[in-house]
Protein backbone atom coordinates (compact mmCIF):
# COMPACT_ATOMS: atom_id res chain seq x y z
CA UNK A 1 0.00 0.00 0.00
CA UNK A 2 1.12 3.76 -0.89
CA UNK A 3 2.41 5.39 1.91
CA UNK A 4 2.98 9.65 1.32
CA UNK A 5 3.28 12.30 3.29
CA UNK A 6 -0.46 13.91 4.35
CA UNK A 7 -1.02 17.12 1.67
CA UNK A 8 -4.78 17.55 3.69
CA UNK A 9 -5.05 19.97 6.10
CA UNK A 10 -4.63 17.84 9.50
CA UNK A 11 -3.42 19.11 12.60
CA UNK A 12 -0.85 16.70 14.07
CA UNK A 13 0.68 16.84 17.40
CA UNK A 14 4.65 16.98 17.47
CA UNK A 15 6.34 13.88 17.52
CA UNK A 16 3.47 12.31 15.34
CA UNK A 17 4.94 10.47 12.05
CA UNK A 18 2.13 11.70 9.36
CA UNK A 19 3.56 9.07 6.42
CA UNK A 20 0.05 7.09 6.44
CA UNK A 21 -2.26 6.16 3.68
CA UNK A 22 -4.20 7.66 1.07
CA UNK A 23 -7.73 6.09 2.63
CA UNK A 24 -6.27 7.52 6.20
CA UNK A 25 -5.54 10.63 4.77
CA UNK A 26 -8.87 11.30 3.38
CA UNK A 27 -10.04 10.04 6.29
CA UNK A 28 -8.47 12.88 8.28
CA UNK A 29 -9.39 15.44 5.73
CA UNK A 30 -13.23 14.61 6.50
CA UNK A 31 -12.73 15.07 10.14
CA UNK A 32 -11.63 18.27 9.51
CA UNK A 33 -14.12 19.51 7.27
CA UNK A 34 -16.70 17.65 9.24
CA UNK A 35 -15.42 19.64 12.64
CA UNK A 36 -16.02 23.04 10.47
CA UNK A 37 -19.70 21.85 9.56
CA UNK A 38 -20.49 21.39 13.44
CA UNK A 39 -18.94 24.72 14.74
CA UNK A 40 -16.08 22.40 16.10
CA UNK A 41 -12.04 23.54 16.46
CA UNK A 42 -9.75 20.68 13.64
CA UNK A 43 -9.46 17.98 16.05
CA UNK A 44 -5.62 16.75 16.77
CA UNK A 45 -3.87 13.77 15.50
CA UNK A 46 -1.74 12.14 18.08
CA UNK A 47 -0.66 9.45 16.56
CA UNK A 48 -0.39 8.20 12.77
CA UNK A 49 2.28 5.68 11.56
CA UNK A 50 3.92 3.85 13.87
CA UNK A 51 7.13 1.62 13.14
CA UNK A 52 8.26 -0.92 16.07
CA UNK A 53 9.77 1.98 17.98
CA UNK A 54 6.94 4.18 18.43
CA UNK A 55 4.42 0.92 18.78
CA UNK A 56 6.91 -0.64 21.78
CA UNK A 57 7.13 3.22 23.20
CA UNK A 58 2.84 3.87 23.30
CA UNK A 59 2.27 -0.01 24.12
CA UNK A 60 4.92 0.60 26.87
CA UNK A 61 2.95 3.81 28.23
CA UNK A 62 0.04 2.33 28.23
CA UNK A 63 1.28 -1.15 29.95
CA UNK A 64 3.22 1.80 32.68
CA UNK A 65 0.27 3.68 33.08
CA UNK A 66 -2.99 1.41 33.23
CA UNK A 67 -1.17 -2.11 33.83
CA UNK A 68 -0.92 -5.58 32.09
CA UNK A 69 -4.51 -6.01 32.28
CA UNK A 70 -5.55 -3.13 30.69
CA UNK A 71 -2.79 -3.60 27.89
CA UNK A 72 -3.91 -7.45 27.21
CA UNK A 73 -7.56 -6.39 26.81
CA UNK A 74 -7.42 -3.57 24.95
CA UNK A 75 -5.03 -5.69 22.17
CA UNK A 76 -6.68 -9.06 22.82
CA UNK A 77 -10.78 -8.14 22.97
CA UNK A 78 -11.60 -4.33 22.51
CA UNK A 79 -9.12 -4.17 18.99
CA UNK A 80 -11.26 -5.40 16.11
CA UNK A 81 -8.83 -4.21 13.21
CA UNK A 82 -5.76 -5.29 15.53
CA UNK A 83 -4.07 -8.61 14.46
CA UNK A 84 -5.32 -12.27 15.46
CA UNK A 85 -2.02 -12.95 17.70
CA UNK A 86 -2.58 -9.07 18.97
CA UNK A 87 -3.58 -10.25 22.64
CA UNK A 88 -0.45 -12.79 22.21
CA UNK A 89 2.07 -9.92 21.37
CA UNK A 90 0.36 -7.50 24.40
CA UNK A 91 0.53 -10.58 26.60
CA UNK A 92 4.31 -10.72 25.94
CA UNK A 93 5.42 -7.87 26.16
CA UNK A 94 3.81 -7.48 29.16
CA UNK A 95 5.49 -10.55 30.62
CA UNK A 96 8.88 -8.78 29.63
CA UNK A 97 8.18 -5.68 31.14
CA UNK A 98 6.99 -7.27 34.12
CA UNK A 99 10.30 -9.02 34.23
CA UNK A 100 12.08 -6.59 33.64
CA UNK A 101 10.63 -3.57 35.72
CA UNK A 102 12.67 -2.30 38.73
CA UNK A 103 12.71 1.17 37.86
CA UNK A 104 10.48 4.08 39.35
CA UNK A 105 7.96 5.33 36.96
CA UNK A 106 8.29 8.88 36.25
CA UNK A 107 5.10 10.78 34.70
CA UNK A 108 5.53 10.60 31.12
CA UNK A 109 9.02 11.77 30.59
CA UNK A 110 10.57 8.50 28.33
CA UNK A 111 13.53 10.65 27.48
CA UNK A 112 14.72 11.05 31.30
CA UNK A 113 14.44 7.37 32.15
CA UNK A 114 17.23 5.48 30.49
CA UNK A 115 15.82 2.06 32.43
CA UNK A 116 12.38 2.65 30.34
CA UNK A 117 14.22 3.06 27.37
CA UNK A 118 16.04 -0.23 27.85
CA UNK A 119 12.44 -2.13 28.22
CA UNK A 120 11.34 -0.42 25.39
CA UNK A 121 13.87 -1.47 23.15
CA UNK A 122 12.83 -5.06 24.34
CA UNK A 123 9.49 -4.42 23.44
CA UNK A 124 10.78 -3.50 19.91
CA UNK A 125 12.81 -6.76 19.82
CA UNK A 126 9.36 -8.61 20.41
CA UNK A 127 7.79 -6.31 17.75
CA UNK A 128 10.08 -6.89 14.96
CA UNK A 129 10.09 -10.76 15.28
CA UNK A 130 5.92 -10.91 15.06
CA UNK A 131 3.53 -10.02 12.47
CA UNK A 132 2.38 -6.44 12.92
CA UNK A 133 0.02 -5.74 15.81
CA UNK A 134 -1.54 -2.92 14.82
CA UNK A 135 -3.17 -1.21 11.84
CA UNK A 136 -1.45 2.01 13.23
CA UNK A 137 2.15 0.37 11.70
CA UNK A 138 0.51 0.43 8.22
CA UNK A 139 -0.63 3.84 8.78
CA UNK A 140 -4.41 2.94 8.66
CA UNK A 141 -4.83 4.05 12.31
CA UNK A 142 -5.33 7.41 13.46
CA UNK A 143 -5.78 8.48 17.01
CA UNK A 144 -7.38 11.65 17.88
CA UNK A 145 -6.30 13.23 21.15
CA UNK A 146 -8.05 15.14 23.65
CA UNK A 147 -6.50 18.19 23.01
CA UNK A 148 -8.46 20.71 21.18
CA UNK A 149 -11.71 18.52 21.47
CA UNK A 150 -13.05 16.55 23.76
CA UNK A 151 -14.18 13.16 23.43
CA UNK A 152 -17.84 13.98 23.25
CA UNK A 153 -17.06 16.34 20.37
CA UNK A 154 -15.02 13.84 18.90
CA UNK A 155 -17.59 11.45 19.36
CA UNK A 156 -19.88 14.09 17.63
CA UNK A 157 -17.70 14.27 14.28
CA UNK A 158 -17.65 10.61 14.39
CA UNK A 159 -21.49 10.17 14.52
CA UNK A 160 -21.95 12.48 11.87
CA UNK A 161 -19.69 10.92 9.86
CA UNK A 162 -21.14 7.42 10.34
CA UNK A 163 -24.87 8.26 10.19
CA UNK A 164 -23.68 10.28 6.82
CA UNK A 165 -22.41 7.18 5.66
CA UNK A 166 -19.05 9.00 4.37
CA UNK A 167 -16.40 6.30 5.75
CA UNK A 168 -16.45 2.74 7.43
CA UNK A 169 -14.48 2.91 10.28
CA UNK A 170 -13.90 0.74 13.38
CA UNK A 171 -13.29 2.45 16.30
CA UNK A 172 -12.03 2.52 20.28
CA UNK A 173 -12.67 4.58 22.63
CA UNK A 174 -9.69 5.09 25.29
CA UNK A 175 -11.17 8.36 26.24
CA UNK A 176 -10.30 6.41 29.72
CA UNK A 177 -6.49 5.60 28.84
CA UNK A 178 -4.15 7.16 31.89
CA UNK A 179 -1.35 7.54 29.54
CA UNK A 180 -2.70 9.73 26.60
CA UNK A 181 -6.69 9.96 26.52
CA UNK A 182 -7.95 9.81 22.94
CA UNK A 183 -10.12 7.59 20.13
CA UNK A 184 -8.88 5.58 17.93
CA UNK A 185 -9.63 5.02 14.62
CA UNK A 186 -9.39 2.34 12.03
CA UNK A 187 -9.96 3.55 8.51
CA UNK A 188 -12.06 0.53 6.53
CA UNK A 189 -12.83 2.55 3.56
CA UNK A 190 -14.18 6.29 2.18
CA UNK A 191 -17.51 5.77 0.63
CA UNK A 192 -18.33 7.70 -2.32
CA UNK A 193 -20.31 10.54 -0.49
CA UNK A 194 -17.35 11.05 1.98
CA UNK A 195 -14.54 11.36 -1.25
CA UNK A 196 -17.11 13.85 -2.59
CA UNK A 197 -17.24 15.81 0.52
CA UNK A 198 -13.78 16.47 0.55
CA UNK A 199 -13.02 16.54 -3.27
ZN1 LIG B 1 -4.61 4.01 18.07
Amino acid sequence: MRLYDILFEAHWAPDTDSNITERTGQFADLMDVVAKQLGLPPPIITSGLRGPDRQAKAMFNIWRKNGPEYLINLYGNLCASCSKDAGNIAEKLADVWGKNKGFIPRPLILSGSDKAKQLIQLGVQVLSSGNNISAHQTGEALDYGLVSNNAGDIQKILGYIKSNNLAEIDEIDESGNKGGPHIHITVLGITAKGSELIN
